[in-house]
């Protein structure tokens, strides 16, 4: 251990929230700080969330997860990192009356190394809950994955987990990877929801679901698993109102593979090993309203804090802890800790923290109704952004005569288009030539017309691309003579 040199600040993961977190420390004056990344690089979950959806608060636009990261990756680069690094401890230690902390990582490169700290960031992101915590009855084949795992499979990999598909668990990220398996090929038979509503965004389950046909079964869950070297069925079951299978409503649907997407929490072993008060209800540490935890100087901000839908959310709380964190490195050489209490982790700001939009309704994508004039009313949720407003859309002869539900003028053009010409931006991979990583993540560069995605798609799936392939290159110039380019979203060599 170095004794000679102490950091002002350590930031534990290099996914948005630790770069926003960093960043926000640099712009504050505090310079002598490090991001420690066990990953191969920057960008955290971001690299493998290929979709759009991203950035429409953090920079007006609507980005891919790796072009959100590339944005903040480059304005970190000042900033000193360690990747393949992975941090196993983190020690408060009393010095001359103050609390240091010391770090403890490993990588190849340096070894085990213990760094010295005034301040630590909590920046290491969630993890998704596991079949175990289910307890499912049945086997134990090959084919069961979590919904995260084969997302990297296809995005980063270019593995195919499987070609029939059954998704347990309608949040985001089983919505995102019913839609990402289908444009791959395979057939995602239903999406099996055991609430009577989606975790979902309004948005998701449009494009997702609603645009390839697949179910959503709310208040059904897996039941059973068959199968003994690989998943050849699961049984699906009604639940009642208290969640519990109904007897007599078990169906077999043939599937061979198993995708669960049943929740996330907070990568919080660092920080119960660390001693921090936990949070019964978030999983995370309690915080004060300055985001710092019980340990004084540690802060925590990002999903391992509580488990936040859009990074935009994430970059804004990360800023922040950044902020007060260069507010306690100034205050480390002028005073001691102050005296602190331990907020109690069911206060109303931690139930607030760990609050997640239970009141999410499925949504009805076919609500049309003839009036007698010969008009024709549609009744849809916005996915322009995640607010997902119900707009009202009343059409008479290819004409759209008025638009209400609409809080900003981009669900008024979303409103026209979806009714008149609906369009999608395409987000997919395709393969690569030469470079370390198989496939590079691309999008369409603006919206297409919908009846022509799976033309668009096909296309993708017979390119290979050669290395290296810089984000923003066109791939397949006028795709499928559709006016607009394939470009790439991520940079490979
Ligand atoms: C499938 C999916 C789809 C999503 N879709 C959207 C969307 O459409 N729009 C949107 O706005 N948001 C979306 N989100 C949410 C958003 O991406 C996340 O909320 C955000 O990325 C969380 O950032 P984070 O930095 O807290 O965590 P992460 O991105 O998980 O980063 C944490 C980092 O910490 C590192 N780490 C962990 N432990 C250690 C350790 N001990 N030592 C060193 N490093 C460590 C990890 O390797 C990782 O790089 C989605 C999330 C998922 C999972």
């Amino acid at each position: 251990m170095d004794k000679s040199k102490l950091y002002d600040s350590v930031i534990v993961g290099g996914g948005p929230a630790g770069m926003a977190a960093a960043l926000s420390l640099y712009e504050e004056g505090i310079e002598n700080i490090i991001i420690l990344e066990r990953d191969c690089e920057l960008g955290g979950i971001l690299n493998q969330c290929i979709h759009n959806g991203f950035g429409l608060h953090t920079f007006d636009e609507e980005l891919s997860g790796p072009e959100y990261a590339i944005r903040y990756i480059n304005m970190t680069a000042k900033i000193e990192h360690r990747l393949n690094t992975m941090v196993m401890n983190i020690q408060p230690v009393t010095e001359n009356g103050k609390v240091l902390k010391e770090v403890t990582s490993y990588s190849s490169e340096h070894g085990l190394q213990i760094l010295r700290t005034k301040s630590v960031i909590l920046a290491m992101g969630c993890r998704e809950k596991a079949r175990g915590a289910l307890n499912i009855p049945g086997t134990r084949p090959a084919g069961i994955y979590s919904a995260g795992t084969a997302q990297k499979f296809v995005n980063i990999d270019g593995f195919m987990p499987g070609r029939e598909v059954v998704i347990l668990g309608s949040g985001d990220i089983g919505l995102i990877m019913a839609r990402r398996m289908t444009l791959e090929g395979a057939k995602v038979k239903l999406v099996a929801e055991i609430m009577p509503y989606s975790g979902g965004l309004k948005r998701n389950i449009v494009q997702c679901l609603d645009d390839f046909g697949i179910p959503l079964l709310l208040s059904h869950t897996v039941t059973k698993i068959n199968g003994k070297d690989r998943v050849e069925s699961v049984i699906i079951s009604e639940v009642d109102e208290d969640l519990k299978p109904i007897p007599g409503t078990e169906e077999e649907v043939k599937c061979d593979t198993l995708l669960l997407s049943v929740g996330l929490i907070p990568e919080n072993e660092l920080s119960r090993n660390m001693g921090l008060t936990m949070s019964r209800s978030t999983r995370g540490p309690v915080v004060f309203e300055n985001l710092e935890t019980s340990c004084p100087g540690v802060f925590a901000c990002g999903n391992v804090l509580h488990v936040h839908d859009l990074v935009d959310n994430v970059s804004k709380e990360a800023k922040q802890a950044g902020k007060n964190a260069s507010e306690y490195i100034r205050s480390f050489d002028s005073s001691d800790a102050k005296d602190r209490y331990d907020p109690d982790p069911d206060s109303e700001i931690m139930k607030r923290f760990a609050k997640k939009n239970a009141t999410r309704n499925g949504v009805n994508p076919n609500n049309v109704t003839k009036n007698p004039d010969g008009s024709t009313t549609h009744i849809l949720p916005c996915i322009t952004c995640p607010n997902g407003c119900i707009l009202t859309v009343t059409e008479k002869e290819g004409s759209v005569i008025s638009v209400s539900g609409n809080a900003c003028d981009r669900g008024d053009t979303y409103a026209r288009s979806e009714v008149l010409a609906p369009s999608r931006i395409v987000t997919s991979s395709v393969r690569v030539r030469g470079a370390l990583r198989p496939v590079v993540s691309v999008r369409t560069a603006s919206a297409i017309p919908k009846d022509r995605i799976s033309e668009v798609i096909d296309l993708m799936k017979n390119t290979v691309a050669d290395a290296p392939v810089n984000a923003g290159d066109v791939i397949i110039p006028n795709i499928a003579d559709t006016g607009v380019d394939l470009i790439a979203t991520y940079t490979i060599h």
